[in-house]
């Protein structure tokens, strides 16, 4: 019951850290499916009075009743310099009494209003993530506690247990951030291309790239969201104007519009301005029009086969192909492609997205999207976003993909004879704090050709599946590489034409 009530206060406060202690074994439980619409997982919105933005329960500045000691956490890279990450502070003593958060004395995102959500990451389940820029200073009660730290998907995350005691001077846990596998040689860069926060102007940026950079997400779109009435999450500029840069990373603003309960909710991409239409609000086919006209990216948002809305949005435009991609991952919606491979059965090329929906989803991504530029072709919002238009994707929250045909990546068309043999190689990374592959499976026209099982003692953090596969008619071929915790990854197609 004491453990119920500190959850539930935490859960109603929305405070800095969750050092609940009832999650320790957290870590390794399910993703929960959850049908319908999404709802904020932890807080019910409010709506500021003049309707421009959502507001959730203010950042609290916790006043400390008990004693606590200054904590100061720096993460560097191997090389020593300061690198910003994303950490979780887990408390696992129970020897005081109970407290429900941390003094954070540091903002997180404080211009989207948001508090903080848990994560929905298989490997992060439960956990808020905060994000750092090098370091971070917060105060603890003593107690243990679990520090959980990370960096995207291709960093090996950590856990350090720390004792803190009281003490005049800051307690300093030091920690160093190891790299696993850099997609980006291979010029894959990760992206969310669906995140709502506001950006009234480039003073928002600092924090976000933060977020950006905690998470290890290359390009991160900010989707302005209306409906008939109204946009929230505003964008300071549309366009090459509201896109932001730091170093490897971009922030670029989007819209997620229209959207309607039983037509399904639009994503735009890299257009240069807000593409609306309140008279004529249910025209989805002219907002794809004019983005198409505007060289943007078009888009289906969570899209899920029981949710009547997205399927409508894809059956209004597919046919007329004015979708360029199906958002098929994101948390805690579930993953089920089969509705996504019927379309491709029936002759639809369209690749696949991950995007969290923060806050909607948790943290920053949670789900996220893998886009092929080609090694040698620098980073721009630009081509990111072709890539992603082209299909050249894989959406994951979790493992980390390779998939080839005839040596040919994600996205490609390739060309050959009846009855030829081609070569299919499916290779999958993780970084999850414990490895456990379940399958890797590779699917052509809809059906499993190659399922490859692993024993639930597997640790492996990399895993190949190689064959060859006769041709017999055009084919596409989607690789899904699923975790045991339920973390999965599934590659948008490569498709082989017949000869003629
Ligand atoms: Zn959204």
């Amino acid at each position: 019951m004491e453990e119920t009530t500190l959850v539930r206060k935490c859960l109603i406060a929305l405070v800095g850290f969750s050092l609940a202690i009832t999650h320790f074994n957290a870590v390794s439980h399910p993703v929960a499916d959850q049908a319908g619409s999404p709802t904020l997982p932890h807080a019910k919105p409010e709506w500021e009075k003049d309707g421009s933005r959502v507001i959730y329960d203010a950042f609290p500045r916790h006043s400390a009743k008990e004693a606590s000691r200054d904590i100061v956490v720096t993460v560097s890279d191997v090389t020593g310099t300061l690198t910003p990450a994303t950490l979780a502070v887990e408390r696992v003593s129970q020897d005081i009494g109970a407290r429900g958060y941390a003094d954070l004395q540091q903002p997180f995102l404080p211009n989207s209003r948001h508090s903080l959500l848990r994560s929905q990451r298989a490997d992060w389940i439960h956990l808020m993530p905060v994000h750092m820029n090098g370091e971070l200073k917060f105060r603890l009660p003593p107690g243990r506690y679990v520090i959980h730290l990370s960096k995207g998907l291709e960093f090996k995350p950590l856990k350090s247990t720390i004792d803190v005691q009281l003490g005049s001077l800051p307690l300093r846990v030091d920690l160093q951030l190891e790299r696993l596998f850099d997609l980006r040689r291979l010029g894959w860069w990760s992206g969310d291309p669906h995140v709502h926060i506001e950006r009234m102007s480039t003073a928002d940026n600092e924090e976000i790239f933060w977020a950006a950079q905690g998470q290890d997400l290359n390009v991160v779109s900010l989707l302005a969201m209306g409906d008939r009435n109204r946009i929230f999450f505003p964008q300071y500029a549309m366009g090459a104007p509201g896109s932001a840069n730091e170093g490897d990373y971009w922030l670029h603003p989007g819209q997620e519009d229209p959207r309607t309960a039983d037509a399904g909710h639009l994503i735009v991409l890299n257009a240069p301005t807000l593409i609306r239409d309140r008279a004529r609000y249910r025209d989805y086919i002219a907002v794809a029009r004019a983005a198409r006209a505007a060289k943007a990216v078009i888009g289906i948002a969570h899209f899920k086969q029981n949710e009547s809305g997205s399927m409508s949005a894809a059956e209004a435009l597919l046919p007329l192909g004015l979708a360029d991609f199906i958002e098929i991952l994101g948390l805690p919606y579930g993953f089920d492609p089969n509705q996504y491979f019927a379309y491709l059965n029936r002759g639809y090329r369209i690749g696949v997205t991950g995007g969290s929906d923060f806050p909607w989803g948790g943290a920053l991504g949670d789900a996220r999207t893998y886009a092929l530029l080609g090694p040698g072709v620098p980073l721009t919002p630009s081509t990111w976003y072709e890539a992603v238009r082209k299909g050249r994707t894989f959406a994951t929250d979790g493992p980390l993909i390779d998939f080839r045909i005839d040596g040919a990546p994600i996205g490609s068309v390739l060309n050959a004879s009846v009855g030829t043999e081609v070569e299919v190689e499916a290779k999958a990374m993780t970084n999850a704090f414990n490895p456990n592959f379940e399958r890797l499976d590779v699917y052509a026209n809809g059906e499993l050709i190659r399922s490859q099982p692993f024993a639930p003692t597997s640790v492996d953090r990399e895993a190949t599946l190689a064959f060859r596969h006769r041709v017999v008619t055009k084919t596409w071929f989607v690789f899904v590489a699923r975790q045991r915790d339920r973390a999965v990854a599934i590659s948008s197609p490569i498709y082989v034409d017949i000869k003629q």
